[in-house]
């Protein structure tokens, strides 16, 4: 009998994580590997943040906290929600966990029962169906098209409903393709959602503040009939670059948001006290520092985005938001080139070329490829010059 229980024989470890190990483990090795594998900004946590912590340690803000979070804290995420968001919580709608990672694996584990099943729109963030499955969930995966801008539309959710479903996840912008929703496009799925009473929506906000282009962001708890049925989640590890510091934290009904706490409270118990403390002056400090490092982000993104679309067999739309693009590498898997799917397009380019992207199946659509730019812009222009290389020998 094998000691490993058969829930977790049901998930496999994160493929994203599994690159970023790799990238690390070739570069240890002496290889030039070039990684865009990464899901984490590469700049700093401000010094205002830093500093904030580096006092709560000597004030002795070193003990456990309340187990979902600091009144202080659950203070500023409300304020947050009502300036940024226009939404209004008390404080026992709102949780504290350990990064935004916990608080949706709590959730998972607290609202599904078996077969239950969760509408994940493809691609999606690698976590989702693996934290369902744990949990004992299904997932419902809906591929999304290109042409759609990888976006859930009404039509497709409608299909994909059923008497089982509990959630619909939405992440906007998201992660893989930086696509973000607009108040259109989030008002037509609520038509839907409306007309169907017994689903909950998760919407995972996390990558808010990284957008472009005047991009007008939009959550679906801000649709008023919608607001009771729907957590929103959020946190501080990309806006401020805190990944490291593991704040994350969810607002919503008050039934789920105590079902969080107990989970919480038999596992982890509160975050470390001193994140907290410095996820308060995220909130409520200077924002202004979340515009600058957009505008180098953008820069970036502009210089990805056209690099991309000058090599053959490669395309790529323009996301306005997160820091990741999601081409498709779909005419380079032919006959010729010898490469069948995007996992042995991204093997090749990593041997042969040493830059480490990953697969779009690992993010339920094949065809594509993610990149990360959140890296310089020198490692961004060795990067798409060996792409295009790399591309060009191919053929
Ligand atoms: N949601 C999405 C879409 C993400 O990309 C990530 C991190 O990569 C998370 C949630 C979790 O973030 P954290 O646990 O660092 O708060």
């Amino acid at each position: 009998m094998s000691i490993i229980s058969d829930s977790l024989k049901r998930i496999k470890p994160s493929p994203t994580i599994a690159v970023t190990q790799k990238a690390r483990e070739l570069r240890a090795a002496g290889k030039d590997v070039i990684g865009l594998g990464a899901g984490e900004p590469d700049f700093d946590t401000p010094d205002n943040i830093k500093n904030t912590a580096i006092q709560a340690i000597r004030d002795g803000d070193t003990k456990y906290t309340a187990v979902d979070g600091t009144p202080a804290l659950k203070k500023a995420i409300i304020e947050k929600f009502k300036r940024e968001n226009n939404l209004d919580f008390s404080t026992d709608q709102i949780t504290v966990g350990t990064g935004g990672k916990q608080v949706l694996y709590n959730t998972f584990m607290a609202t599904l029962n078996k077969g239950d099943e969760v509408i994940i729109p493809a691609p999606y963030w690698v976590s989702y169906p693996d934290m369902v499955l744990l949990a004992g969930g299904k997932p419902k995966i809906i591929k999304c098209d290109e042409k759609d801008g990888f976006k859930l539309t009404a039509q497709k959710l409608k299909k994909a409903i059923s008497k089982k479903t509990k959630w619909l996840i939405l992440n906007s912008p998201s992660n893989p393709t930086g696509a973000g929703y607009t108040r259109y496009e989030i008002e037509d799925l609520a038509k839907v959602l409306i007309k169907n009473k017994k689903i909950h929506i998760l919407s995972d906000d996390i990558y808010e503040h990284i957008k472009y282009d005047n991009f007008d962001f939009f959550t679906i708890a801000q649709i008023s009939k919608l607001k009771d049925r729907t957590l929103t989640m959020n946190g501080v590890s990309k806006s401020y670059a805190m990944t490291g510091w593991r704040i994350g934290y969810a607002a919503g009904p008050k039934d789920i948001i105590k079902a969080i706490g107990k989970i919480q409270s038999q596992s982890t118990s509160n975050p470390s006290s001193v994140s907290q403390a410095a996820a308060v002056e995220a909130l409520n400090g200077p924002q202004d520092f979340i515009q600058e490092r957009s505008d180098a982000f953008k820069k970036r993104r502009d210089f990805v985005v056209k690099s991309l679309n000058n090599i053959k067999g490669i395309s790529c739309l323009t996301p306005n938001g997160a820091f990741y693009v999601f081409p498709s590498c779909k005419g380079l898997l032919n006959k010729k080139t010898k490469l069948k799917t995007d996992t042995d397009f991204v093997k090749k380019l990593l041997e042969e070329s040493n830059v480490a992207v990953v697969q779009g199946s690992a993010f339920g659509l094949e065809g594509y490829f993610r990149i990360s730019y959140a890296t310089s812009m020198d490692n961004l222009k060795k990067a798409m010059d060996r792409i295009k290389s790399f591309c060009e020998s191919l053929s």
